[in-house]
Parts: C-alpha cells; sequence; structure tokens
C-alpha cells in the first residue's frame, strides 16, 4: 500500500501549509475562512482527497490522507475541520454508501469543490445519543409522492454557513434516513453560530428544516439506512481524520513548547534544562510518537478493509486526541504568561485540541465502544503469544 504522499502532492500541501500558518490567528479571530482558502484547497485538489479518481478525486489512500491531515491540520486547524467535514465525513461517504445517480449528481463537484458539503447529526436534544434506541432525534422526514419532506433543527453543523449541501439525518418514528438537502431548497434556514472555543474558522450554525421538500433521489442508500448504514460511516471516517488532527495540533504545539524552551532563560538557565520542564518534554515526544503510530496502523486497517480497522480508529481518535489536549495544556505550561496570550500559538493550539475530544464522538463515547471492544475480544482468548 502506498504509505506516503506522492512526492507532488506533498510539496502541494507543504506550500499551502506554508501559507496557512501565519494566517490561522487571523481566521480564528475572523471567525471566518476566506473563500480564497476553500478555493486554494480546492484547486490543490485536496477537497477530494479520499474520492475515487473515477469521480473526480485524487484516490488517496487513508496514510496518504492522514499525511495530507497532519500537514494541513499543524498549519490551520479549520481548515483541516473543511477536509473532516466536506472530504471524510461526506464525500468519502456518499462514494462509499451513495446511489450511481447521487454520485454522479454530487460527487464530481464535491471532489473538485465547486460545492461544499456539511454533516448534519446533531441537535439541541441530540448528541451523543443520536441514532440509539433512547436518542431523542427531532428531525422528521415524511414521504410525499416523488419526495420527502423534512422538518426539524439541526445544531453545532460545521460548515453550515458556507456549504451549499448539507447531508442529513433524520427520522421517521425512530427509522433512521440520510438525505442530500441543497442549501438553497425552500424551507432551509441557516443561522449562524459565533464564539466558539476552537474551530472558530469553520462556518459554523444551526440549520432549521421547515417542510423542506427533497427529491426521493436524494435519499441516500435507501430507508432506514440513516443510522447504520450511513451516519456510521460518516463517523468512520470522520473519526480517523480527528484521530490525525490530533497528531497535528499535538506536534505544533510540541514544536512551539522545545523552541522556546530552548531560548527561555529564567534562573540563569535555558528552562529546557530544568528537569520539570524537560518531563514535560519528553512526555510529549513521547505521546506525539505513539498517536502517530496508532494513527498509522488505523490507517493500514483501513487500507486492508480490515474489520480491525473501526476498533482501530475509535483508538486512535480516542488517544490522540486526548495526547494533543494533554501537549497543548503543557505547552501552555512551558510558556508561562506566553502561553496564556494570542500572541503566541499555544492558547489557540489549546483550545483547538480540546474540540477534538468532543467531536466525532466524546472520548467519553470512545471509551465505551473501546470497552465494547476489549469485552469481546479479550475476555474469552489467551492472548499470550499471539499477534
Ligand atoms: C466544534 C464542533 C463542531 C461540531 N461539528 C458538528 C458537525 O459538523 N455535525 C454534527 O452533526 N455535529 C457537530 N458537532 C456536535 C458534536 O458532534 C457533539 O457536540 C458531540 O457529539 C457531543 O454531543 P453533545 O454536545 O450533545 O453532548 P452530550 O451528548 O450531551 O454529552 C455531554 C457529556 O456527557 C457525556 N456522555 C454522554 N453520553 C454518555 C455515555 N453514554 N457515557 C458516558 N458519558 C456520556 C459526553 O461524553 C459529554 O462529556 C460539533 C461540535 C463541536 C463542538
Amino acid at each position: 500500500m502506498d504509505e506516503r504522499l506522492p512526492e507532488p502532492l506533498l510539496e502541494r500541501a507543504v506550500d499551502l501549509a506554508a501559507d496557512l500558518a501565519p494566517r490561522a490567528a487571523e481566521f480564528d479571530r475572523d471567525e471566518r475562512l476566506p473563500r480564497e482558502v476553500v478555493k486554494q484547497m480546492a484547486e490543490a485538489g485536496f477537497l477530494g482527497a479520499t474520492v475515487p479518481a473515477e469521480w473526480g478525486g485524487l484516490g488517496l489512500t487513508p496514510l496518504q490522507y492522514g499525511e495530507l491531515t497532519e500537514v494541513v491540520g499543524k498549519a490551520c486547524a479549520s481548515t483541516r475541520a473543511l477536509l473532516t467535514v466536506h472530504t471524510s465525513l461526506v464525500a468519502e461517504t456518499l462514494a462509499a454508501r451513495s446511489s450511481r445517480r447521487i454520485k454522479e449528481k454530487y460527487l464530481p463537484d464535491l471532489a473538485r469543490g465547486r460545492r461544499i458539503a456539511c454533516f448534519a447529526l446533531s441537535e439541541p436534544g441530540s448528541g451523543s445519543d443520536a441514532g440509539s434506541e433512547t436518542g431523542e432525534m427531532s428531525t422528521t422526514y415524511t414521504e410525499k409522492g416523488d419526495t420527502f419532506v423534512l422538518d426539524g433543527h439541526k445544531t453545532w453543523i460545521s460548515f453550515a454557513g458556507m456549504a451549499d449541501v448539507l447531508l442529513v439525518i433524520a427520522t421517521d418514528g425512530g427509522v433512521g434516513s440520510a438525505f442530500l438537502v441543497d442549501r438553497d431548497m425552500p424551507g432551509v434556514e441557516v443561522r449562524p453560530i459565533s464564539g466558539m472555543l476552537g474551530n472558530r474558522a469553520a462556518h459554523m450554525a444551526e440549520v432549521v428544516l421547515s417542510g423542506v421538500e427533497v427529491p426521493a433521489e436524494n435519499l441516500v442508500s435507501g430507508i432506514g439506512a440513516g443510522f447504520a448504514f450511513v451516519a456510521n460511516r460518516a463517523l468512520f471516517h470522520g473519526r480517523y481524520s480527528i484521530a490525525w488532527a490530533g497528531v497535528a495540533i499535538a506536534q505544533a504545539a510540541l514544536e512551539e513548547m522545545c523552541a522556546y524552551a530552548a531560548r527561555r532563560d529564567q534562573f540563569g538557565a535555558r528552562i529546557g534544562s530544568f528537569q520539570l520542564v524537560q518531563k514535560m518534554i519528553a512526555d510529549a515526544v513521547t505521546d506525539v510518537s505513539a498517536a502517530r503510530e496508532l494513527c498509522r496502523r488505523a490507517g493500514r486497517l483501513r487500507g486492508k478493509r480490515s474489520p480491525e480497522a473501526i476498533a482501530a480508529t475509535n483508538i486512535a481518535k480516542y488517544f490522540s486526541s486526548t495526547v494533543a489536549s494533554r501537549v497543548a495544556s503543557d505547552t501552555v505550561q512551558v510558556l508561562g504568561g506566553n502561553g496564556c496570550w494570542s500572541g503566541y500559538p499555544a492558547e489557540r493550539l489549546f483550545r483547538e485540541a480540546k474540540i477534538l475530544e468532543i467531536i466525532e464522538g466524546t472520548s467519553q463515547v470512545q471509551q465505551t465502544l473501546i470497552a465494547d471492544f476489549g469485552l469481546t475480544e479479550f475476555s474469552k482468548k489467551d492472548w499470550v503469544g499471539k499477534r
């Protein structure tokens, strides 16, 4: 399997990252990603990174996509969020789960970034439990002739503020289905949300759907496929992207921490020579290496379409997002007062890292899934000597 990004793509990604990194603080402050950045991502082909070439994408392997996510995510978390949402949650899911008709209608435009997509699952009353039997999803669909009528309220929808297409999960008496909704369909109202902790430039919005008539051909994967077949698949892709986003933020924070510790003097010595500071650096170096290896393992298993890829992705997402938080927190610590000030990137990385522990399934949800896996996998087997 191709493990590394081909050289020309890597160069393109590194050039883009070099352009983004000095502007990430400005995007964060302004709470918007300029259209021109979206255009740059589209022109580089990155918005179709994992979409097969036959639909206009780059057809990257999971490991290549991971590398791309790390390079972009290290420079700007909100731009990386566009990859997670548009490319992983929506385009990659449609490539895997939608009809030929939907693919023809939407995928080439999404892959080339001519249209932007977002993923609408969460609601004010439905979060971690979306799709569970006890969940209280209120967005409904009703069949009406050759259309479905959607009503409901979604919230925390990244990039809804700029998206042209929404992948909406709705329910009819507990039967979840997924629909592609065009932003300009009558009855779609987008209400921007500002003041987020992180991903501040990700055009966050609420979406209110009032009697939106969606053509039947925009039903993704059939009635009843919304949770198990579409949303779960989307989260499988999204969690992989977030796992690499954790590596990206942790690596960026580690570099800040080390650069600062290597030049700041206190008590007549470099703070990097103090053993208590060195402990934070050593733990960060170790954690980042471990997180990256877990992501690579998940990537290899995904590339082989192994059933183990699901657990490996959850493990990578859980570990890597907690590592990002820990390393970013220690980076703030090492920078002292400067770490608490927006003149340095540490405080932004700290905020961005926390977001990763919440999105695409909180850390507690990942722990639950990983524990279920452990109880199934390790309760009855003797693993001594097994590989
Ligand atoms: C920056 C950002 C971007 C987002 N983007 C999107 C998006 O694009 N599309 C979208 O649909 N959603 C999006 N979300 C929503 C996100 O997916 C939810 O916030 C997340 O799933 C958690 O749901 P909740 O906020 O309702 O928290 P809740 O589910 O209410 O959880 C609150 C707390 O309870 C804990 N908890 C809940 N259930 C359990 C349990 N069974 N066991 C142990 N602990 C539990 C949680 O871990 C958490 O700590 C985004 C959120 C943020 C912050």
